[in-house]
C-alpha cells in the first residue's frame, strides 16, 4: 500500500471505525452478536447499538484507542507512519507529522503502539537457532565488562538460522546470565526439538533435558568475539547502530524492552514482501491488545 492508497481507503472517521469493526468483529457492523438482529446506529463515533435488543458495541473499548478524544483517521496516521518509516520514528516527529499540540500525546501513543508490536501468542522460533546475551545501553562509570556488568540492560537475543542466513528474531531484557532466566528465555521464544547453539557460558548447560538439542561453539585462541555466534552478533551490532540513529542511544532502562519489541517487529519484517503487511499487522494488534494510559507507561 502506497500513500494515495491510504489516503484512499483511510480518509475519513467512518472507513476506519468500519475497518476497527470489521477486525473486531468477523461479521463486521451488521450482525448483533447477541440478538442476530441486522440492524443498529452509531451513538457515538465509535459505539453502536443494536436497533432490535438494544447491545451495544464499542470499536475501541479494551483496545490500545480505548479513551481516545483524537479522530481514529489520526491514529491510522500515527500507525501508517510508524510503519511506512523503513527504521522508525521518535516522538517528535510523529509530532510534528500529525500536526499534534502535545510532546506527551505522541510520545504517549508511539508507546502505545510499541506494546501493540507483540502479537499475543506469537509463533516460538524453530530449527537452528543462536542464542546470546549483550549488553545495551549508555557506558557505566565502573567500566565492569562483561556478564557481572551492573550498569547497562542486558538482553537476551534468539536468532534463527535459515540457509545460513539471518532469520527471524526475538529479544528479552533479562536480569541476569542465570541459568534459570536463560532458560526461561529459551523456552518462552524456542519450540522444544530447536537446536540452540550457544557460546560456553555454564547458564545454558541443562537445556538438552529440557526437550532442546544443544550445540556448544568452542572458542580458538584467536577468535574474535563475534565469530563465534557470527548470526547472533550481526543482529546485536545492527541493533546497537539502531538504537543510537533512531532514539540517538537514549532508550531508558525504564522502556528498552519496548524498543526491542518495535526493532524485533521491524526486523521480522524487513524483506520487502512482508513490508506492505506491517501496517495491517499493527492495526490488527492494536485491537487485541489491553488498553494502556499515560500512567501505565511511565509506571512501568
Ligand atoms: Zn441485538
Amino acid at each position: 500500500m502506497n500513500l494515495t492508497e491510504f489516503e484512499k481507503e483511510f480518509s475519513t472517521e467512518e472507513q476506519c471505525r468500519e475497518y476497527l469493526l470489521k477486525l473486531r468483529y468477523e461479521d463486521g457492523v451488521n450482525i448483533c452478536p447477541k440478538c442476530g438482529g441486522s440492524k443498529s446506529w452509531l451513538v457515538n463515533k465509535t459505539l453502536f447499538e443494536c436497533s432490535d435488543c438494544g447491545h451495544q458495541r464499542s470499536v475501541i473499548a479494551g483496545t490500545i484507542y480505548q479513551d481516545t478524544h483524537k479522530p481514529l483517521t489520526l491514529w491510522f496516521r500515527a500507525i501508517w507512519y510508524v510503519t511506512s518509516g523503513k527504521n522508525g520514528t521518535s516522538a517528535l516527529g510523529l509530532q510534528q507529522i500529525l500536526g499534534l499540540g502535545s510532546y506527551r500525546t505522541a510520545w504517549t501513543w508511539l508507546h502505545k503502539l510499541r506494546r501493540a508490536m507483540v502479537r499475543p501468542g506469537r509463533d516460538k522460533l524453530m530449527g537452528k537457532i543462536e542464542v546470546d546475551e549483550a549488553y545495551f545501553g549508555a557506558p557505566g562509570k565502573g567500566g565492569k565488562r562483561g556478564r557481572g556488568s551492573e550498569n547497562k540492560v542486558l538482553v537476551a537475543i534468539a536468532v534463527e538460522i535459515n540457509d545460513k542466513k539471518v532469520g527471524r528474531i526475538r529479544m528479552a531484557v533479562i536480569d541476569s546470565a542465570s541459568s534459570e532466566n536463560l532458560h526461561n528465555f529459551v523456552e518462552m521464544t524456542c519450540e522444544k526439538g530447536s537446536t540452540i547453539i550457544t557460546d560456553g557460558w555454564s547458564g545454558y548447560n541443562g537445556l538438552s533435558e529440557k526437550g532442546y538439542l544443544q550445540e556448544t561453539t568452542k572458542r580458538k585462541p584467536d577468535d574474535a568475539d563475534d565469530t563465534l555466534l557470527p548470526h547472533v552478533h550481526t543482529v546485536i551490532s545492527l541493533l546497537k547502530r539502531w538504537l543510537l540513529g533512531t532514539l540517538q542511544g537514549s532508550c531508558s532502562k525504564e522502556h528498552i524492552g519496548y524498543y526491542l519489541d518495535e526493532y524485533t517487529f521491524r526486523f521480522n519484517r524487513r524483506k520487502s514482501k512482508s513490508r506492505g503487511m506491517l501496517f495491517y499487522r499493527l492495526l490488527q494488534n492494536a485491537v487485541q491488545i489491553a488498553p494502556v494510559t499515560y500512567a501505565d507507561i511511565i509506571a512501568d
